[in-house]
């Protein structure tokens, strides 16, 4: 009973976790050093307007290599948010992703540029005030940016969410629900959330020839009843590009419309210092 759990199981590290937890206490201490000698990454990847057959923006994907070889970035969010480094993280790719969009707009582009926000981040009280922050860096409209955000990140604290995303959208900033449709109760809250788009995961796109071609068609009536625009995600093969147009999916992502790759090297004088990973509140 739980008298044997107490004595026996707790507290118990097999040598499996403690690798672990060594490999992790290792990778904290490489992203510290990373973050702070500004050796992170963003590659972008297009978002094409499907039924026009334009780019209009771009989803910034953390990219890190230390010596070791690439660590993917699931596991670099994951590291980040149990070592207390994850403000420090997401404000540095919210200022990244900041001064690229400046560049681009400087280059007479109109591209939004869309960034991953860590739930953690989102529910921290100072997010709303980063990314003004990184608006005013940078002088940008809200238009050019769009949040990606979870339902998780959304459900954990509804009403400040909603407070939170109607904030942002007064200064023209739009929010897209990630990985929409692998979550729990996506239905009921789309009608209640500000939201401006959600993506369809990839998992319904690659299962267009079978039963995701009715979750897609599904999802993208009630978006469009609601005023939201839709992305298909994890697009590979030109048919999967066909399916999703056909059935009226707004924007499309993936390898076949263009994987993700660096953006232009930050100009020298516009160049951003690397964020110190105490000061962002870590
Ligand atoms: P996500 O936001 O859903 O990003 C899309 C992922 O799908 C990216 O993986 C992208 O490289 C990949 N992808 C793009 N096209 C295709 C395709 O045609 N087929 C397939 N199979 N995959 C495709 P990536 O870059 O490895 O990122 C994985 C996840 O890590 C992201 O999923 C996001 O949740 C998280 N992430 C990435 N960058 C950041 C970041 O800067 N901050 C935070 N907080 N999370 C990030
Ligand atoms: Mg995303
Ligand atoms: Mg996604
Ligand atoms: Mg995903």
């Amino acid at each position: 009973g739980a008298k044997q759990a107490g004595g026996h199981h707790w507290g118990f590290y097999d040598e499996g976790t403690l690798q672990a937890a060594q490999r992790d206490t290792h990778l904290e201490a490489a992203l510290r050093g990373a973050l702070e000698r500004g050796e992170l990454e963003l590659h972008y990847q297009p978002l094409r307007d499907l039924q026009h057959n334009v780019t209009v923006g771009f989803e910034a994907l953390l990219r890190w290599q230390p010596p070791g070889g690439p660590v993917p970035p699931p596991e670099v969010v994951r590291v980040a948010e149990e070592r207390g480094l994850i403000m420090a993280l997401d404000v540095w790719v919210l200022r990244r992703a900041a001064a690229q969009v400046r560049r681009w707009r400087q280059d007479g582009h109109d591209w939004f540029v869309t960034v991953n926000v860590s739930a953690l981040h989102f529910a921290h009280g100072d997010f709303v005030s980063h990314v003004r922050a990184a608006l005013d860096e940078h002088d940008l409209p809200g238009e050019a940016l769009v949040l990606e955000l979870t339902e998780g990140a959304l459900l954990s604290d509804f009403d400040s969410s909603v407070a939170d995303l109607q904030r942002l959208a007064a200064w023209g900033v739009r929010v897209a629900l990630d990985d929409f449709g692998t979550g729990y109760s996506s239905l009921n809250y789309l009608r209640r959330l500000p939201v401006h788009l959600v993506k369809i995961d990839k998992a319904f796109v690659l299962s267009m020839r079978e039963e995701g071609h009715a979750f897609v068609q599904a999802i993208t009536v009630l978006a469009h009843g609601l005023n939201i625009a839709v992305v298909a995600e994890g697009l590979e093969e030109p048919w999967q590009v066909e399916a999703v147009s056909a059935l009226g999916v707004d924007l499309g992502q993936g390898f076949v419309l263009g994987p993700p790759a660096p953006g232009h090297a930050p100009a020298r004088s516009g160049e951003q210092r690397p964020v110190p990973a105490q000061v962002s509140g870590a």
